[in-house]
């Protein structure tokens, strides 16, 4: 990597986002960090083969172990989130079951957010006995709830915040402390924030999990997944593990996503913006129940927000009046703004839990976890504030 003057750690968030991850030793000055898309990199000697693989010199030997435009992207989101290194999946999903593969033993157990995402939850539920690992979901937004979950097995903390799709947040300070007291590791999900906005491992955290298929790509184009670990060990533990379990990130998709995160600031500024602007409009309108955004002052936890995040994101859930059909009515109508899962691009997205991704729950389960029938997700994007809000407007006032 390209030697700086000054530490990344003492740069600000924006020229990381630009500037960190830029290749030091080609000969040509390319501002764009190439996509190095081979798999295997020649030995000068064999002698120096031999210092590669040992760890005593640098250089590249297999693109699963280690890749340049990979490594690149890897430097970029570390130093965005203040770690000690990253280290990039092909999705999310495989940086979350890479860190419960690497440090969860058998019989031991895990303790998570009760709504984190669907499928984090099922493969803790699911898979993850097969290996002996056990786990509990509880609402972590409440560190006495944290603190009485722990068993003598919990290994490990596992927390999104705020949470998808209920925007409810937990206080990573106060989660670290519990861990940390008990011998157990925080895991923090920072999907939903991003390290534009949020930082964990400031706050106590041990590991950062991301997909970069949302916030830090940007563009709805691609999927991965990213791991940073604050301290060298842990780095160790899970960098053989995810290349012995192989879900390591392609070269080409890297270079995209190295491209999405130059613009991580703007794009969050941008949308964080409009959903604001949105979060008001929608608390007035007639056909609106409630509204849940931590940058409201009637989110419950607004004061927590504003301690713990840089900004309040451009997530929003809200109620519709008229239930299910009124969920339901609002996806049908929309017009400009998409209706699809995912979130974090450019683009606005829309979706409906309870007729859409949480489904095959059953009702009383889901409004357990606070997923109600008259629940509706918005990632909003970084289009026109007035485009948007007409959109909605329009849409929701078809709401019988
Ligand atoms: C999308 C998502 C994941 C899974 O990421 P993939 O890239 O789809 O594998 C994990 N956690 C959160 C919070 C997500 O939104």
């Amino acid at each position: 990597m390209k030697k700086r003057e000054s530490h990344p750690h003492s740069m600000h968030k924006a020229t990381k986002a630009i500037h960190m991850g830029i290749l030091e030793d080609s000969i040509y000055g390319e501002v764009s960090v190439p996509i190095f898309q081979s798999s295997t990199f020649a030995f000068p000697s064999a002698e120096e083969g031999a210092a590669r693989f040992a760890g005593e010199q640098p250089g590249y030997i297999y693109t699963r172990l280690k890749n340049p435009t990979v490594h690149a992207l890897e430097e970029n989101v570390a130093s965005l989130e203040n770690g000690f290194g990253g280290m990039a999946t092909a999705t999310g999903m495989a940086a979350i079951s890479t860190v419960f593969m690497a440090l969860l033993d058998r019989n031991t157990h895990v303790l998570s957010t009760d709504s984190v995402y669907g499928a984090t939850r099922v493969l803790l539920e699911s898979e993850m006995p097969r290996f002996g690992v056990k786990s509990t979901f509880v609402d972590t937004s409440d560190p006495e709830k944290i603190k009485k979950a722990l068993q003598p097995e919990t290994r490990m903390v596992y927390v999104e915040t705020p949470t998808n799709p209920t925007m409810i947040l937990t206080d990573l300070g106060a989660a670290a402390k519990i861990a940390h007291d008990h011998g157990a590791l925080l895991v923090v999900d920072n999907t939903f924030a991003s390290p534009y906005l949020q930082r964990p491992l400031e706050y106590g955290a041990d590991i950062v999990v991301h997909s970069l298929t949302k916030f830090i790509n940007g563009h709805s184009d691609v999927v991965g997944g990213m791991i940073i670990t604050k301290k060298d060990d842990t780095f160790k533990k899970i960098r053989r593990v995810l290349n012995l379990f192989g879900g390591t990130m392609d070269p080409h998709q890297a270079w995209l996503i190295l491209r999405g995160v130059r613009t991580l600031p703007l794009r969050v500024e941008r949308a964080q913006q409009n959903a604001m602007q949105i979060a008001q409009f929608l608390s007035r309108h007639p056909k609106v129940a409630w509204v849940r955004y931590p940058g409201l002052p009637n989110h419950p936890q607004h004061p927590l927000a504003k301690k713990q995040m840089d900004g309040f994101g451009s997530m929003i859930c809200f109620g519709v009046k008229n239930g299910l059909q009124g969920g339901v009515t609002l996806m049908n109508n929309v017009r400009l703004i998409t209706l699809a899962v995912s979130l974090g691009g450019v683009e606005s997205l829309i979706e409906h839990p309870a007729s859409m991704t949480h489904t095959s729950i059953p009702r009383e389960e889901r409004e357990e976890a606070g997923i109600l029938d008259e629940l509706v997700r918005l990632s909003v994007g970084c289009e026109d504030f007035e485009d948007l809000r007409e959109d909605l407007e329009q849409a929701l006032d078809k709401i019988p």
